[in-house]
């Protein structure tokens, strides 16, 4: 299975995070609720965007290709659109990208390498 056309890319570098997946995402808000979102490589990349942008959490993008957290994640965001959650434009088609892009990966059994790092994250407090 392909998507064809879906890249997610450092907003530092310019690095493909999807091929392998690797990096972070962070959704810093603004004042009306609005989100940005960045993509970036760990370390120094991200801390450049977290001084430009602020700070919005992050979220490995590779823990996005387990197919178990990819659809838990994908319920977490539905859920935050249903409450109010606004998104600027680029940052929307950004969240588009990544999912889109994750989904090749997730549409099929997982490894047991994958069930126990859901396992894992499961029982992780929200929001880390
Ligand atoms: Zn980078």
């Amino acid at each position: 299975m392909k998507i064809e056309g879906i890249e997610v890319r450092c907003d530092a570098c310019g690095k493909d995070l999807l091929r392998p997946p690797s990096g972070i995402y962070a959704m810093p808000e603004t004042k009306d609720r609005t989100h940005l979102v960045y993509f970036a490589c760990k370390g120094k990349c991200d801390k450049k965007l977290q001084e430009q942008y602020g700070w919005g959490g992050w979220s490995d993008l590779k823990d996005l290709f387990v197919p178990e957290e990819y659809i838990r994640r994908q319920m977490s965001f539905m859920n935050g659109l249903r409450a109010g959650d606004k998104y600027e434009e680029e940052s929307w088609k950004k969240v588009r990208a990544m999912f889109m892009g994750a989904f090749v990966s997730v549409a099929r059994e997982s490894t047991k390498e994958e069930q126990e790092r859901a396992e894992a994250l499961r029982n992780m407090p929200d929001g880390l």
